[in-house]
């Protein structure tokens, strides 16, 4: 079948390369596809943290969130944050997102999340060695760090959660720390280091080397903006493309795509922030993450990343670059040696209320195929994603059950 993918995010492009491994001709539209020279960094995939973080199986609402919305309102430079004038429109995804964090709904998504983590590698590796890629993954584990003993006896039940998971996780004292992570300033008390979690020393190549193995496998990009039209029709410009099915892979935008066919999804976005320490990557051998924070510090082919924070601000709002500024500021004093921070990055998680992704056929028309909406981790789970988008378009049992993931379930 001739199959268009829209969206040349890492979802999009491990969609794409499974199903031209199936025998598919893929036509993948992107508004700037991936290829050498050319910016990337309109995409998510581009800015990220950089961990497949195996570990992730706790959704973003948590019990107690709602407690939170307040000063999520009142600190617009704090880890968690929400604009005002988005409110009005972020009212229903809210609403639901404040609904998912009931602790038996949070266990049943943590459940969920782990059934699809079991299944990273599987998704992901048969790719990656495809397209030659391996080298552009790091195997060190991922650290969490805690600064105090209050803080560290606060993520008690996290823990339990996690190892109740299935995640291995080791704890370490702040001398073992020390030992694996000489550089950072020693403020922590515990910490965590999750052995399977492993990360990527560049989205972009990844990216770079998945659409080289796409074309490689005759399948072909188109530039451009693409409106999905009734019937199958995908217009970019003057050009329109009639495939037998379409793939919506378009990370925080799916949710206008759906629309153009009349599904109403209830998809958002949390808006993340990067800086670059360029050169200074051998500073740590691994991601090192801050959960009190939101913070993330990965060691990357070119320099240091540091990642996070969560704004609601939807897609259309200007960056607020104080959130660098303040991400900045706080790596300088966690890694005291670090020179001065050069390249900014505002990008867009696409995320549904309950943490889990849309990964299914569309109910208006069973021949458009949605995967989106993988918030704090799409980088870790397009791989297996795109193997699941594989399967559908094929009419194969799928290796997960799909029920959780429905475009329609709120
Ligand atoms: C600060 C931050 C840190 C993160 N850290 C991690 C991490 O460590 N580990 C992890 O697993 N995940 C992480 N994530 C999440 C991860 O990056 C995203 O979930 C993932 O990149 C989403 O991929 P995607 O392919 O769905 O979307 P994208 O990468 O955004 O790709 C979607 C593409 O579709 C294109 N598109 C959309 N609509 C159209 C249209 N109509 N026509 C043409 N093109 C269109 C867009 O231009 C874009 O290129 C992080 C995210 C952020 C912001």
């Amino acid at each position: 079948m001739h199959v268009v993918v829209i969206g040349a995010g890492l979802v999009g492009l491990s969609s794409a390369l499974w199903l031209a491994r199936s025998g598919h001709r893929v036509t993948v539209v992107d508004r700037r596809p991936p290829a050498p020279g050319v910016a990337y960094d309109h995409a998510c995939s581009y800015g990220n943290a950089c961990s497949i973080a195996l570990h992730a199986c706790i959704p973003v609402a948590t019990p107690g969130i709602a407690r939170k919305v307040p000063g999520m309102l009142l600190d617009p430079l704090g880890p968690l944050a929400l604009r005002w004038g988005y409110l009005p429109q972020l009212a229903r995804w809210l609403w639901h997102f404040v609904k998912a964090s009931d602790p038996a709904e949070v266990e049943r998504i943590g459940g969920v999340l782990a059934g699809l983590l079991a299944q990273v590698k599987a998704g992901y590796d048969p790719l990656v060695e495809e397209a030659g890629a391996g080298d552009l993954f790091r195997h060190q584990g991922c650290l969490y760090l805690y600064r105090s003993a209050a803080e560290f006896a606060a993520a008690e039940a996290e823990i339990a959660f996690r190892r109740r998971h299935g995640v291995r996780l080791t704890v370490l004292d702040a001398a073992a720390i020390r030992a694996l992570e000489p550089n950072l300033a020693p403020l922590y008390h515990r910490g965590l280091m999750f052995d399977d979690a492993y990360s990527v020393v560049s989205p972009h190549r990844l990216a770079l080397a998945f659409a080289a193995a796409i074309g490689a496998r005759g399948g072909d990009f188109v530039a451009g903006e693409a409106v999905l039209g009734r019937d199958l029709a995908v217009t970019i410009g003057g050009t329109v493309l009639r495939p037998d099915r379409v793939v919506v892979a378009g990370g925080s935008w799916s949710r206008t795509l759906a629309a153009q066919i009349g599904d109403d999804i209830l998809l958002d976005t949390e808006r993340g922030y990067h800086v670059m320490f360029p050169g200074q990557g051998d500073v740590l051998t691994r991601p090192v993450c801050y959960p009190g924070h939101g913070f993330y510090l990965t060691p990357m082919a070119d320099g240091l990343r540091a990642v996070g924070t969560v704004e609601l601000g939807g897609l259309r709002a200007a960056p607020d670059w104080r959130r660098s500024d303040v991400i900045a500021g706080t790596a300088r004093r966690l890694l005291p040696g670090l020179a001065e921070a050069d390249g900014r990055w505002m990008g867009f998680r696409p995320s549904m209320p309950d943490s889990l992704p849309v990964i299914g056929a569309s109910p208006r028309d069973a021949r458009v195929v949605y995967a989106f909406g993988h918030g704090h981790i799409g980088l870790t789970l397009a791989g297996i994603t795109g193997r699941l988008v594989g399967q559908i378009v094929d009419g194969a049992t799928p290796s997960l059950d799909l029920a959780p993931f429905r475009p329609d379930r709120f």
